[in-house]
């Protein structure tokens, strides 16, 4: 395997009013939040996609079925964890991630930085090496409805 790898995730939730909405381990001030088995944190979600993805270990349906016991309503942190494990199994670090939040309201932008030093140690990097970015999609589409929350997340993993 070369030194360098990158690696890009994706998810998508659908919301519901009254359920708590967790984004980059972070509890968000919200009137609603994702329809999950676990707790429903479809930024993390999306970065253990792009950790995976970036050494091909599959996906982290792969790895935490949302059919089992064990993850019901489980805390995200312990699946970043949990891959941050194989990851440096494997003899590698995060070198940087990038990830883009698409969602209607409510507005996280009071919750970016929050994200980004929950994420990053998490993840054992510097705070300077995680981006956290939010966005709408201008009423357009699933999201622009409000229906769901999408996530994109790319990483780079050094050797
Ligand atoms: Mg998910």
């Amino acid at each position: 395997m070369e030194n360098i790898r990158i690696g890009n995730g994706y998810d998508v939730h659908a919301l519901a009013e009254g359920l708590p909405l967790w984004l980059g381990g972070v509890r968000i001030e919200s009137p609603v939040g994702c329809i999950a088995h676990s707790d429903g944190d479809v930024a993390i979600h999306a970065l253990c996609d792009a950790l995976l993805g970036a050494l091909a270990l599959g996906d982290i349906g792969k790895h935490f079925p949302d059919t089992s016991d064990e993850f019901k309503g489980i805390d995200s942190k312990i699946l970043l964890n949990r891959t941050m494990e194989l990851i440096r199994e494997a003899g590698y670090k995060v070198g940087n991630a990038d990830i883009t939040i698409a969602m209607q309201r409510p507005k996280l932008a009071p919750y970016i930085m929050s994200m980004r030093e929950t994420l990053a140690d998490n993840m054992g990097i510097s705070v300077s090496d995680v981006s956290v970015k939010a966005t709408t999609t201008e009423k357009l589409g699933f999201v622009g409805r409000g229906e769901g929350c999408e996530v994109y997340a790319v990483v780079l993993l050094l050797k």
